[in-house]
């Protein structure tokens, strides 16, 4: 046969695209790139060297490298004379509402249009909009188009796959577990490491924390631990951290992982995946807020021989999903072609607007494209 341009079928362009070229953009080139973004390190330091206005913004539903990055980077900003706000594109779970600046932040609310009307604000007035912890505006759902579009200077700091093009300046290393000891490396880089006190050791702390699952994560190397060691050392207390964090349940919480590990954990052995659904009768009855439903999807996981699980859960508005697997097995390659996600190799997130059933039943529909994947991971 002849090897000819009009021979190569679309799928076979979109696979050499997602087998060599783009694992080649990513890996190589974008890095570059960023890094030669961030070798306007001097000019962000000459911005940053007069107060201006700050609009600091993260990811719908953050978690504590989202919250913990933002406060973080906020406590420091403020510290060098500018006037910071930060704003969270909805609620953020009550367990992260101890953090040393929570009761300032900007937070929509499906109750009232009000702080979306501020956040609206802060963003147009605002000389500089820092986006953390998120890579594509849409992960900032109605507030993305308002960043876009304001006349402020962006910078991306970062550490999820595939990050859009949007901003001036980009600190974006997919090596790094978390967002928020980006944001300490950027504090060296800048000169600035006396400014961190407690207060902000802590948010940075509780982020590094988590994003590693408690340094047990794959992504936990000497360089989280570096990291850890600083912040330790500049008043963040690891133990009193983590009991805030993983040791304060509700009652509610406690029993609804009760209810999903003994009701609703299914283990399909043939896959080696878990899965787990909860509708919204089942959240109400548990009376589940933002946040109850972290870690969940880890359990699945924690049973021998499982190298995927899943969680999906209905939000009302949508079906929202949790993927998270072990080794070479990419949930951000299956969250991003079936689910409109993405995230990181072993930790994904991703939606539906099917109902919960019917996204169930998609996801055991294109179970056996990843069977041999499945079976000989590692
Ligand atoms: P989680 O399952 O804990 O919500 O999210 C796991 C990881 O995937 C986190 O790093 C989170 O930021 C990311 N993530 C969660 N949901 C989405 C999504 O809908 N789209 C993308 N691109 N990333 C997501
Ligand atoms: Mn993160």
């Amino acid at each position: 046969m002849e090897f000819g341009r009009k021979n190569i079928k679309r799928n076979q362009i979109q696979e050499v695209w997602q087998s060599y070229c783009r694992p080649f953009f990513l890996s190589i080139i974008y890095p570059h790139f960023c890094s030669l973004l961030m070798k306007n390190l001097a000019s962000l330091s000459t911005l940053l060297g007069a107060p201006k206005k700050v609009a600091i913004v993260t990811h719908f539903k953050p978690d504590a490298d989202a919250l913990g990055s933002s406060l973080g980077l906020a406590g420091y900003l403020k510290k060098k004379g500018h006037e910071v706000n930060v704003v969270t594109p909805s609620d953020y779970p009550d367990f992260l509402a101890w953090m040393p600046g929570a009761e300032t932040v900007t937070a929509l609310s499906k109750k009232s249009k009000e702080p979306e009307i501020r956040a609206t604000e802060i963003f147009n007035r605002a000389d500089l909009i820092f986006c953390l912890d998120f890579s594509s505006l849409g992960r900032i759902h109605e507030l993305g188009e308002v960043v876009r579009k304001a006349s402020a200077t962006k910078v991306l700091i970062d550490h999820h796959l595939e990050p859009e093009d949007f901003a001036e300046y980009v600190k974006w290393d997919v090596k790094s577990a978390s967002t928020a000891q980006l944001i300490v490396e950027l504090i060296n880089e800048l000169g600035d490491q006396a400014l961190i006190d407690e207060p902000i050791a802590t948010c940075l702390y509780a982020g590094l924390m988590t994003d590693t699952g408690g340094f047990r994560h794959n992504n936990t190397t000497a360089r989280e631990f570096k990291v850890a060691e600083e912040l330790t050392s500049l008043g963040a207390n690891p133990s009193h951290i983590a009991r805030l964090i993983y040791d304060t349940n509700s009652l509610g919480r406690l029993r609804l992982t009760g209810y999903v590990l003994s009701q609703k954990l299914v283990v399909l052995p043939e896959y080696r995946t878990a899965y787990m659904t909860l509708s919204q009768e089942e959240l109400r009855q548990f009376d589940v807020q933002t946040g109850d439903t972290e870690g969940l999807v880890n359990y699945g996981l924690s049973i021998k021989g499982v190298q995927l699980s899943i969680l999906m859960y209905d939000r009302g508005e949508e079906i929202k999903i949790s993927f998270r697997s072990l080794g070479d097995f990419s949930v951000n390659d299956l969250a991003r072609k079936y689910f409109e996600g993405g995230g990181h190799k072993n930790a994904s997130g991703g939606s539906s607007k099917q109902s919960l059933q019917d996204t169930l039943k998609r996801f055991l529909d294109i179970l056996p494209e990843f069977k041999e994947k499945l079976i000989n991971n590692s």
